[in-house]
């Protein structure tokens, strides 16, 4: 029997990126027997689940609807200690997992670049780290999970017991319903620290030539771009690659930082010559031969969590991220063009990411292909839009998919060439949610549920 129906509230909720924003119903519920009386509550507009907001767009958003805030499902249900099978609820984070388990020797096998995700987030986007060539995505490690899906039932969902709901749920952005507990299969990890290699590459053919030779068979590797750097540097950066250090590896303190930005910095602060500066001095910070050393897996994997709220950073108009994945075929041709029409627009963004790739991931709407990814920021200037709109051109050109978790502009058009099964997703949300119950401002921009008003 479902509980007691959730008091709402009326909030102005926002992605990551604070360009994306929506007025919307929301209710937490304490437990998983409270979800479905949530869900029953919601009204004409739909609605939608929402973890730490980290997804940068509007995916986790529900203009005019309602928003069920998932955080307070976060109970630890049951652990194997012999097989690193974990059971617990969907608003567990990544950041519970690694203070919990790291001392443990134990490790989600894959995480973002943040730890403040939960679960569920990271399913419904089957989120990839620095490992996705060794791991794949968060959905390969997911061995079952529990859905509340429209109808008010609750299905235990496997990727045998039913592949097509399993495929609608991994990467599909909350649309086939909320994910209220799974089953994950955490990794041993000898210590909690790794051994860091950093190496200067003067330019994209540098990082290109080192992923096709050495990165891709690390345990874990990242690059990190100066997106502003142009002609014969365009593509200049800092390549990391990670080894498990031996057990015994003693590291520094390597809790998450609690260094505050405590208020909407000036967007002035960041223009184009300070934050060539700073991409100047994080490229000179390391040794033209290079350097090793031994670091903490969390300072390792999370290095944008030691500065909390750093959205903040882009001032009140906020700024927006742009991810691509290209396959390796077109990456060299595709990577010239985005870094070339990034640094063209002085858009000031800070150190861009790229990262390879290894394959395809479970979901309809996975984000990954065997290929390399590159992520930039920038500003949400007046002519961000334009901008955004070059890079999908380019990325469509090349045969690339922009990843929906950074996404705030692509356009349906765009998105349904980039995903070629979106129509068996399209299926299975039919079948599973014939009324079109849960929406986001992200379906509706890319006009996912076209059978529904
Ligand atoms: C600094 C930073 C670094 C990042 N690095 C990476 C990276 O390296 N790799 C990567 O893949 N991603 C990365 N991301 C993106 C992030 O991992 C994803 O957006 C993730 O989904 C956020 O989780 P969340 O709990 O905040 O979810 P939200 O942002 O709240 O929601 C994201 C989506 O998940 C759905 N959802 C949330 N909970 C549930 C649930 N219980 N049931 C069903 N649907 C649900 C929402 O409806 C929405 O569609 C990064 C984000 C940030 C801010």
């Amino acid at each position: 029997m479902a509980e007691r129906p959730q008091g709402a509230a009326l909030l102005r909720l926002s992605g990551w990126g604070r360009v994306a924003v929506a007025e919307t119903t929301a209710r937490r519920p304490e437990r998983i027997g409270e979800v479905a009386s949530a869900l029953w509550a919601a009204g004409p507009g739909g609605v939608i689940a929402r973890g730490l907001g980290r997804a940068y767009g509007d995916a986790a958003l529900n203009q005019g609807g309602d928003t069920i805030l998932t955080e307070r499902l976060d109970r630890l249900l049951a652990f194997d200690a012999a097989t690193g099978a974990l059971d617990c609820e969907a608003g567990v984070t990544i950041d519970d997992l690694v203070d919990v388990f790291l001392p443990r020797g134990w490790m989600p096998p894959v995480c973002p670049g943040t730890a403040f995700v939960t679960l569920g987030g990271a399913l419904a986007n089957d989120v990839h780290g620095k490992n996705h060539d060794r791991v794949g995505s968060f959905a390969d490690h997911v061995r079952w999970f529990d859905l509340l899906a429209a109808d008010g039932a609750v299905r235990r969902v496997t990727p045998d017991s039913d592949p097509a709901l399993f495929a609608a749920t991994c990467g599909g952005i909350g649309l086939s319903g909320i994910v209220l507990r799974l089953g994950l299969a955490l990794e041993r990890v000898p210590s909690p620290a790794v051994r860091l290699r950093e190496e200067r590459m003067a330019s994209l053919d540098d990082f290109l030539s080192a992923f096709a030779t050495r990165a891709r068979a690390a345990t874990w590797s990242v690059g990190w771009i100066d997106a502003l750097a142009r002609g014969g540097s365009l593509g200049r950066g800092i390549l990391e690659t990670a080894e498990p250090a031996p057990a015994g590896t003693a590291v520094a303190r390597d809790r998450r930082g609690a260094l505050p930005v405590p208020f909407d910095l000036p967007g002035s602060v960041l223009n184009a010559a300070g934050v060539a500066a700073f991409n100047e001095l994080y490229f000179r910070r390391v040794p033209a031969g290079g350097r090793e050393r031994s670091v903490g897996l969390r300072r390792f994997l999370f290095p944008l969590d030691a500065l909390s709220g750093w959205n903040r950073l882009y001032g009140s108009r906020g700024f927006r991220q742009f991810q691509c994945v290209l396959p390796d075929a077109e990456a060299e041709k595709g990577l010239r063009a985005l870094l070339e029409a990034a640094a063209q627009s002085r858009a000031a963004s800070f150190l861009a990411v790229i990262k390879t790739l290894g394959g395809d991931g479970r979901g309809f709407l996975s984000f990954p292909m065997r290929g390399i990814t590159l992520a930039l920021d920038f500003p949400n200037r007046p002519d961000a839009p334009d901008l955004l709109h070059r890079l999908e051109r380019i990325t469509l050109d090349h045969g690339g998919r922009i990843y929906l978790a950074k996404d705030s502009a692509l356009s349906p058009e765009g998105f349904a060439r980039m995903y070629p099964r979106l129509d068996e997703l399209r299926r299975v949300l039919a079948a599973v949610d014939p009324q079109g119950r849960f929406r986001s401002d992200m379906a509706r921009r890319l006009r996912i549920r076209e059978d529904v008003a």
